[in-house]
């Protein structure tokens, strides 16, 4: 092995004193320290470049001593070759290209890239989600990215000088580093050496000053777009271009055609706008029945803040915060009571229209403004034409941040000018989301798109464009593939589901599925100040099918007549110590995402589904929460440990139903299931009491058909039996018990779960439909009465009707969330659906990070470990809550839409088997089902179809007689189509036919449905 040695040297003079470092830190207590750090200059900081004679020694012992954090692997001998470069070469990106251009960037012929460190400290201070798909990049073998710490070499560090902006010092430390590493590389790799491998770095640049500043110096520099076409695979790469890019035919800017939307005000003035509170900030949520509507929720206002037609809404997407001017009072309007849908609506617009400069740029001036004015139109009739009362308006004037991601769209096959050509053409790509609106993407390869589900980045909206640029980034697939569905839908919520790499495996304990728990001793750490539970009647109760088993149940009779009762769960800390890759990555997942054919794991199987699962028959680590419960279930005490257990069976609910009823049965376990089940009646009573709420969402499960095939057999509605809610009152109780015992801890820091309650005029709409059309009252002056009105809300002949107004009372709450405590007020950490003070999640750590960070409190809570420091810091547990309460939004949206395409599927089945066609409302379709009408419009009615928890649009050709104040549409035949006119109202029921009809443009299956006569 060679030796080398690292040469450090000391700063001097002005040096010194700008590579000082200084910084506060807190410690775990509280106490603030300053950390003065040093930076030193080296000399040896090596090149990467395998074929330089210079650095062959340093980079041979960074290969040998295979430190984590520096890529051991280098950049090619050969280098990269371009046709529109002379030699051969690596590059050098500045940061701009990886802040727009990382879709293009990850494409795989970009390898051999030297990664500077002055670059990647600007990516992580401009975007963290940009920063990890950097990182991923770099620690990928296959790319061969070079970090290249540019600062701390004495070659190439660069001290910004008095009269410079921070970004033209990092400009001029990129150009310094380029100048370099061509310098570097001619001595040690160029004609003098044994290898004239004649290698040269070129600079990629979309920032005009520094491209032209480099050329000056005599180096090498393109923008991204010259680059790309020197390239062999050019064709496929330009689509991958963000719009944003420079020197394009879609170039940005210099845009002679006139406005369509207001200019937006630049950042500062909004800043001072929102401060004076001349405007306000807010989400913007996109209307989903009518593309030109959207609102802003803001704490302004008790009502939404309406926004009327595209000038209105001026360019904001869907999750987008604005800032928003308000109307006068007398401008302000009501919302539509009208559908009207974008696909419909602009089924003639031209993707290529808005793009040309050409010689007909006047027509396509003209034809723009006419959509525009007929689309003002369109808003200004629907908005005359509502009944209800006027809610405050206003227009957005400025962004104040874009929430774009990207998306899963179609490409409309009408916006496809010329299926067969390779050139350039623009295309419009629908995206999945209604909320979204199309975006006309530019591609060399549309005929390859079309019915396939693709990728889409947003890019620009310029005021002069009716539609946003985005760009092509991949392909998932074809259109109603399970493959293409089912990533589609995982990247549409944005659920991370890549393999979980090899530094995060390298954390599970070594023996793999071979450990076990040792022999009892309490001088192993295993065993240490652990209770030996293994002779308790312990048993888990899931449902059918479980894997990752998180809890498990004992009772039994104590002497004095009381009762003591269980909860044990998956002892998951012991096996995810804090801070490390695991633990990381467990925590950006925040949660495990049920999908209904796959299960996306917060933590790797190993663990989820093996060692922690209290599987029967095996002992296991736990943490166990026991109470002493008087008959009545009053609770005397509660202790929590660390345990050793040994479930003694592993039932599903309705396996335990069973054994519970059956008489026959005396043994111990069942006895235990019965004193747990007397215990949870009586405990789920006490909260019935305190004003807990019934909640209910529309849950179906769907069958799969065990066999290979994709098709689920059936779909049925969720059934819930006594022994659901045993385990769920004990899970309840579990997590009440570890709230306050962390809260009074760790008063500060503790992680606790909260459902706020809502405010009242949330249920107005509901409140009014209800005693209109049922002249039933809901009282929601507490959850208390909520609950004991929702329980009146029964209709004798209907007994379907009880659920749709709980379904539709869970719509109009908040959802509850994760907060530390010291961030919050006292008197809003409570739960308002459970009715109690405080809560937390502490039962179920291998599917939920926020379970594991209480598991780690409740753990120093005990005594049992020192609690880690971040966890003692408010502003740590805030970020990470954040993350998780973002994760868990995102996983239970994209459980449903799951289940909402094996939904589609059945349907499809159950039309085909039934002989039926494709086409809806033609009596083609044979799947005929009953639904109530949740919502009217003057041209159509929203329907719930209880059985397959499905909702549906069905809208009429024409306007028809439509009461706003009573909830009825009068729908003539000749508009239905139907024999005889109907009327329909709110909470009514009728039949209507369902199928899944595909999309013209898109190749897109949809659920569609249409009113039939019974
Ligand atoms: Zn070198």
């Amino acid at each position: 092995m060679v030796e080398i040695s690292i040469r450090k040297r000391p700063l001097t003079g002005i040096e010194a004193s700008a590579s000082t470092q200084k910084f506060f830190k807190k410690t775990a207590r509280g106490k603030v320290v300053k950390v003065v750090r040093e930076r030193y200059l080296r000399s040896d900081i090596s090149c990467g470049s395998s074929s330089c004679q210079k650095c062959k020694e340093s980079h041979l012992s960074a290969i040998s001593s295979k430190q984590s954090n520096s890529p051991t692997v280098l950049l090619s001998q050969k280098g990269l070759a371009n046709s529109v470069v002379r030699g051969n070469h690596y590059l050098i990106l500045d940061t701009n290209v990886f802040l727009h251009q990382i879709d293009l960037i990850e494409n795989p012929s970009f390898t051999d890239i030297i990664v500077l460190q002055t670059v990647l400290d600007e990516v992580r201070h401009r975007s963290l989600p940009l920063y990890n798909r950097l990182k991923a990049l770099i620690s990928d073998p296959d790319r061969r990215f070079w970090v290249f710490y540019n600062d701390f070499s004495s070659e190439t560090a660069v001290l910004r000088q008095t009269d410079e902006s921070p970004n033209d010092r990092n400009d001029r430390a990129i150009r310094t580093a380029v100048e370099w590493y061509r310098s570097h590389l001619t001595l040690s790799t160029g004609p003098t050496s044994s290898t004239r491998s004649n290698l040269d770095v070129v600079l990629i640049s979309d920032d005009a000053d520094n491209v032209r500043k480099a050329k000056e110096a005599n180096l090498r520099a393109y923008n991204v777009r010259e680059y790309v076409n020197g390239m062999s695979n050019a064709d496929q790469l330009l689509d991958l271009l963000s719009a944003r890019s420079v020197g394009g035919d879609s170039e940005l800017g210099g845009d002679r055609r006139s406005l369509l939307y207001p200019e937006h005000l630049p950042t500062a003035q909004v800043q001072a706008g929102l401060k004076s509170g001349v405007l306000i900030s807010g989400f913007f949520n996109a209307n989903a029945y009518n593309y030109l509507e959207g609102t802003v929720r803001t704490s302004a206002f008790d009502k939404p803040v309406l926004l009327v037609g595209r000038e209105a809404m001026n360019r904001a997407v869907d999750g987008d915060v604005v800032a928003v001017t308000i109307l006068p009072k007398e401008e302000w309007k009501a919302a539509a009571d009208e559908v009207i849908e974008a696909d419909s609506a602009l089924k003639n617009d031209d993707a290529e229209a808005s793009d040309d400069e050409g010689e007909n740029s006047g027509d396509v001036d003209r034809e723009e403004a006419r959509l525009a004015r007929k689309e003002a139109r369109d808003a200004e009739l629907a908005a005359k034409s509502r009944t209800s009362e006027p809610q405050p308006t206003g227009k957005v004037v400025g962004i104040v941040r874009r929430n774009w991601r990207s998306y899963v769209a179609h490409v409309d096959v009408s916006s496809v000018h010329d299926a067969s050509s390779l050139g350039p053409q623009s295309l419009f790509a629908t995206p999945v989301d209604r909320k979204i609106p199309r975006i006309r993407i530019r591609t060399r390869q549309a005929s390859n798109l079309i019915g396939q589900k693709i990728l889409v980045a947003l890019d620009a909206w310029r005021p002069t464009s009716r539609y946003p640029d985005g760009h092509f980034v991949r392909a998932l697939g074809a259109t109603e593939s399970k493959e293409a569905e089912q990533e589609s839908l995982l990247l549409e919520h944005d659920v991370p589901y890549r393999p979980f790499s090899k530094a995060i495996l390298d954390c599970l304990p070594v023996e793999g599925d071979d450990w076990k728990v040792p022999p009892k001793d309490f001088s192993n750490p295993a065993w240490r100040d652990r209770i030996d539970m293994r002779s308790e009647m312990i048993c888990s109760i899931d449902p059918p099918g479980c894997q990752d088993i998180d809890d498990a149940l004992h009772a039994k009779q104590l002497p004095n007549g009381n009762i003591e009762a269980g909860v044990h769960i998956a002892d998951v800390s012991y096996f995810v110590k804090p801070d490390n890759p695991m633990d990381a990555e467990a925590a950006s997942r925040g949660t495990t995402v049920y999908l209904v054919d796959k299960r996306i794991d917060m933590l790797p199987h190993l663990l989820g589904t093996n060692l922690c699962s209290l599987r029967p028959y095996v002992e296991r680590l736990a943490f166990s929460a026991v109470w002493e419960m008087t008959p009545d279930a009053d609770i005397v005490s509660v202790r929590f440990f660390k345990s050793v257990i040994a479930s003694k069976a592993a039932f599903t609910y309705e396996e335990a139903q069973l054994r519970k009823d059956d008489k026959s049965k005396t043994d111990e376990i069942t006895k235990s299931i019965r004193l747990l089940n007397s215990l949870a009646i009586k405990l789920k009573k006490k909260r019935m009491d305190a004003g807990a709420l019934n909640l209910a969402s529309p849950e179906v499960r769907i069958h799969l058909d065990s066999s290979e095939s994709a098709a689920p057999i059936d779909v049925e509605q969720k059934e819930m039996r006594e022994t659901n809610s045993l385990v769920e009152e004990f899970m309840l109780l579990a997590n009440v018990s570890v709230a306050e015992k962390i809260y009074e801890t760790f008063p500060m820091t503790a992680v606790l779960r909260r459902h706020q309650p809502p405010p009242k005029t949330n249920f107005e709409t509901l409140q009014d439909i209800l005693k209109k059309r049922k002249g039933m009252d809901l009282d929601v002056s507490s959850s208390g009465a909520l609950a004991a009105s929702l329980d009146l809300c029964v209709d004798p002949k209907e007994p379907a009707f009880n659920t749709l107004v709980r379904i539709m009372a869970t719509r109009c709450m908040l959802s509850a969330e994760y907060f530390c405590s010291g961030s919050v007020a006292r008197d809003t950490f409570g739960h308002y659906g459970l009715a109690c003070g405080m809560y937390t999640h502490f039962t179920s750590p291998i599917r939920r990070y926020a379970d594991v960070l209480a598991h780690r409190q409740l753990s120093a809570a005990i005594n049992y470990a020192p609690l880690h420091p971040s966890l003692h810091s408010k502003d740590h547990v805030d970020d990470i809550l954040n993350v998780v309460n973002k994760r868990h939004r995102s996983a239970q949206m994209a459980s449903r839409a799951s289940v909402e395409f094996y939904v589609g599927l059945a349907i499809t089945e159950k039309n085909r088997s039934a002989g039926g066609g494709e086409t809806v409302g033609k009596g083609e379709v044979k799947l005929r089902e009953e639904a109530f009408v949740i919502r009217t419009f003057r041209n159509g009615i929203a329907v719930f179809v209880s059985k397959f928890g499905l909702e549906g649009l069905i809208t009429f050709k024409e306007e028809c007689e439509f009461d706003a104040e009573e909830y009825k549409v009068k729908v003539p035949s000749r508009v239905s189509g139907l024999s005889k006119d109907v009327e329909l109202g709110i909470f009514d029921k009728c039949l209507v036919e369902i199928g899944v009809e595909k999309d013209k443009n898109t190749k897109r299956g949809k659920t569609k449905m249409a009113l039939v006569l019974g």
